[in-house]
């Protein structure tokens, strides 16, 4: 990635630490929690509002989609039942389901 000067360069790396600091923090609370993963109907029901989101990037993490505003994986985040969007377009599954 190129910069066109160093503040650009700082404010993308704040963005980033940003982004890897919730993901630990939704990994650490899915890990706690046993990892439970959604149903595939679930993960469905999830994919198709981030699919139809502002933030969602189809081009992000090897074109599997990712979210601009967590800048989580999309793939591995809606499968985690504990995880929630960062703007609560869709919740945590209780029981899986
Ligand atoms: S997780 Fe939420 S904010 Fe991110 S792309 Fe999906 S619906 Fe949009």
């Amino acid at each position: 990635m190129r910069f066109s000067s160093k503040e650009e360069m700082l404010l993308y790396s704040e963005a980033k630490k940003r982004e890897f600091i919730s993901f630990g923090r939704d990994i650490g609370k899915w890990v706690s929690a046993g990892i439970p993963v959604v149903s595939e109907e679930v993960f469905n029901s999830r994919i198709a509002i981030c699919k139809d989101c502002e933030f969602w990037n189809k081009d992000g993490f090897a074109k599997t989609g990712s979210c601009t505003k967590c800048g989580c994986s999309t793939q591995a985040k809606l499968r985690m039942a504990t995880a929630k969007c960062p703007i609560d377009k869709w919740t945590e599954a209780k029981n899986n389901s």
